[in-house]
């Protein structure tokens, strides 16, 4: 028995969102009095028995080059052996791309109850009730898993890492790796820019910016605050910006801690992707836009004559 936490790669590094999900699977496992174990796949460059820091007891890896393209396919087929090898009766995911991507089908495989989207840690006092955000984050729902392994993917943002004393230990794992149905031609990386489902700040723009020739406020704000730009969907769809900026229902959901946003008007589509954020400071020259409701700190103006004042009193910091 024990609990395994899926530590999600990018070029050889565990990302920000896994490690939240350590922690909180670190802090599930001690409720539950058992261990907290990790699993990464590919090839990494990290101190996998550092991770003991999140207070993982084992960390397990499967080194194989194949592994490093990612297939949710191909990933929950290896992760549902390694349950079965390592006995693990509780599965942790972020609530990521990947993670999203793979937890129903592992849950599929191992007939195993899931919760996607958890935002606090199970209440154990009357079976195993995992709180997920519903309704594009308009309400909460206790959701109870009653099958022997149970599957949590944990939100972006929703548990802070965690850093203990502890090294891990470092298996690699001996499991077979099934043929991909599909295969990755070429991989066309974003560089030198924030992650957006990472990033502690955010700035957006919407279509009140009027075309991608006055981007430049919004890129220059985020520039200062060290933050990644996102933007609404007819943003996106009008490629004033690329898509994997687009945030909201059927874009990138996110949650910083501190979410600009600049001539969006706050559609609901819209507030489902970013209302989880921890602060919200709008720009909106109409005083009647639905997103200051939503916001924390709101500004009535004209986002070209506000953002760059902003913009020079960040950088005088
Ligand atoms: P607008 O609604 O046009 O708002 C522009 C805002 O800019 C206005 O509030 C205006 O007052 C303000 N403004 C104008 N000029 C200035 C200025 N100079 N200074 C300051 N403010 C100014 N949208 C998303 O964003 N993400 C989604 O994932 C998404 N999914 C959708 C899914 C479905 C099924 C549907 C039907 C819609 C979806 N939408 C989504 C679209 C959504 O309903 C809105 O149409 C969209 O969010 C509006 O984008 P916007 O706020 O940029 O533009």
């Amino acid at each position: 028995m024990s609990v395994l936490i899926f530590l999600d790669q990018s070029d050889g590094h565990i990302k920000k969102n896994s490690l939240e999900a350590a922690s909180y699977g670190a802090k599930v496992a001690e409720m539950l009095n058992t261990t907290a174990e990790g699993i990464v796949l590919g090839t990494i460059n990290e101190d996998l028995a550092g991770l003991g820091k999140y207070g993982l007891k084992k960390v397990h890896s499967l080194k194989n080059e194949s592994l490093n393209n990612f297939d949710a396919a191909v990933f929950a087929s290896v992760i549902a052996e390694a349950v079965k090898n390592i006995g693990a009766n509780v599965v942790i995911f972020s609530n990521n791309f990947n993670g999203k991507a793979i937890a129903p089908r592992l849950s599929v495989r191992l007939k195993a109850g899931l919760v996607s989207g958890a935002v606090s840690l199970p209440e154990l006092s009357n079976g195993f009730v995992v709180k997920k955000n519903v309704f594009s984050g308009k309400a909460f729902a206790n959701v109870a898993i009653n099958t022997d392994v149970k599957i949590i993917s944990l939100n972006a943002n929703a548990y802070k890492i965690n850093e203990v004393e502890g090294i891990a230990e470092t298996t690699e794992l001996n499991v077979p790796i099934p043929e991909a149905k599909v295969k990755v031609q070429e991989v066309n990386k974003v560089v030198g820019e924030v992650p957006l489902s990472e990033a502690e700040i955010v700035v957006s723009g919407g279509r009140g910016l009027k075309g991608p020739e006055n981007w430049g406020i919004v890129t220059d704000l985020a520039k200062a605050l060290g933050a990644a730009t996102a933007c609404s969907r007819p943003v996106s769809d009008s490629d004033w910006r690329p898509h994997h900026e687009h945030v909201g229902q059927t874009g990138l959901a996110i949650a910083p801690n501190l979410y600009f946003a600049i001539g969006i008007s706050g559609a609901i589509q819209h507030l489902a992707g970013v209302n989880r954020s921890k602060t919200i400071v709008v720009i909106n020259k109409d005083a009647e836009a639905p997103f200051f409701k939503a916001a924390d700190y709101g500004i009535v103006g004209d986002a070209f004559e506000v953002v760059p004042q902003i913009t020079e009193a960040v950088k005088k910091l």
